[in-house]
């Protein structure tokens, strides 16, 4: 009997030693290989011990850290990208060798840079649809009004990168395009009467201009002419100024989401009426606060907004005309809950074209001004 077990212990020696196989611990002997740096070509490595028995690469004497890779691929040490205005590209170099990256303007990310009036003319005129223009530095603008029309390539951004656009010369600032975009920064007026003009004006004679304004400060107004705008965290200050820091001149639509709107001597907002919708500056109101009256006519929409003075409305101002509409603003059912409005009627004197003898006619009517009480 006593035999018997010991052929089945022999028998089960195999199976016992390859279970015990598995599960074998190396004895390492480790050969510690040091750190060679990679150049531009060839790749390095880090520090590291290997064990020809198990050809397992540790990051310490004491092969407690097994790694996978001890490779530095070879790769060229470059610094920051510099941007080379005169070619109107970016490059960078290798500190190691002569190898220099070159990578074309124009996107978020590699934006077309100018940095006085002349380069941005320059590098407005020449940039492809969609590009993104920035300024490099603060600039001053010169140029007498509507002399310099900066008309941004479609789809273009103009970001002021935190820099300011100081307007002198009684010149305005003069952007237009079609969906284009003007952000991130200031713009100043620096006038011999600064208080007549507007900080920046948008749109001008060519149609299709379509406009988004984001996070402007301002020393002036916005002069909206022939444009679409549209306004997202602005600061415009039209304090002390004539007009307004709002104006929907002809054909214009401003729509305003955000931002804090003060306004100048006459009014924070004004927009235009016309007998012909075409002439007609449509002002829609969805957010923001303002400070100063809004001259609202029945091209006025309010759908939001904090508002500290009278929402006046006012019939035609076109001069010569004879329309008998009465004006209507537009105060969406939504947000006039909020609204606590009371109206006052005065009198004023309409001109109502001319008699027989070519004297000027008058009719007197009632302006309402609506004051919110809030
Ligand atoms: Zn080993
Ligand atoms: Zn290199």
């Amino acid at each position: 009997m006593k035999k018997k077990l010991g052929i089945i212990f022999v028998a089960l020696l195999p199976i016992v030693f390859s279970l015990c196989a598995c599960s074998r611990i190396c004895k390492h002997k480790l050969v510690k290989v040091n750190y060679t740096a990679e150049t531009c070509t060839e790749d390095g490595n880090i520090e590291y011990w290997h064990c020809s028995l198990c050809d397992k690469n540790f990051a310490d004497a004491d092969a407690a850290e097994e790694i996978s890779s001890t490779v530095i691929l070879a790769a060229h040490a470059y610094g920051d990208y510099e941007y080379d205005f005169e070619n109107k590209r970016y490059f960078r170099s290798c500190s190691r060798c002569d190898d220099i990256v070159k990578t074309d303007a124009g996107n978020e990310q590699f934006p077309l840079l100018a940095r006085d009036e002349t380069e941005l003319t320059s590098v407005i005129q020449s940039a492809k649809a969609k590009s993104h223009i920035k300024l490099a530095n603060d600039i001053t603008v010169t140029a007498g009004e509507y002399e310099v029309v900066l008309r941004l390539p479609d789809g273009g951004t103009l970001d002021l990168g935190g820099h300011t656009v100081t307007v002198k010369n009684n010149g305005g600032f003069l952007v237009e395009g079609t969906d284009v975009t003007l952000q991130n920064g200031k713009v100043i007026t620096d006038f011999e009467t600064p208080n007549i003009g507007y900080a920046v004006f948008l749109g001008d004679a060519v149609d299709d201009n379509r406009i988004t304004v984001r996070n402007l400060d301002t020393k002036g107004g916005f002069n909206v002419f022939n444009c679409e705008a549209a306004f997202y965290d602005c600061n415009v200050d039209a304090t002390n100024r004539l007009y307004y820091a709002l104006w929907a001149d002809t054909h214009s639509t401003i729509t305003v989401n955000s931002g804090v709107y003060r306004g100048g001597e006459i009014a924070c907002v004004h927009s235009t009426a016309s007998r012909e919708a075409d002439n007609s500056g449509y002002v829609i109101l969805n957010g923001g606060t303002f400070y100063g009256k809004i001259y609202a006519t029945f091209c006025t929409t309010i759908n939001g907004g904090n508002f500290d003075d009278s929402i006046v409305l006012t019939p035609y101002l076109y001069d010569g005309e004879t329309e008998k509409t009465e004006a209507k603003l537009i105060v969406s059912k939504d947000y006039a809950s909020k609204l606590n409005i009371t109206v006052t009627a005065t009198d004023y004197e309409m001109f109502d074209g001319k008699d027989a003898n070519g004297n000027r006619v008058y009719e007197t009517r009632k302006k309402q001004t609506l004051t919110n009480n809030r």
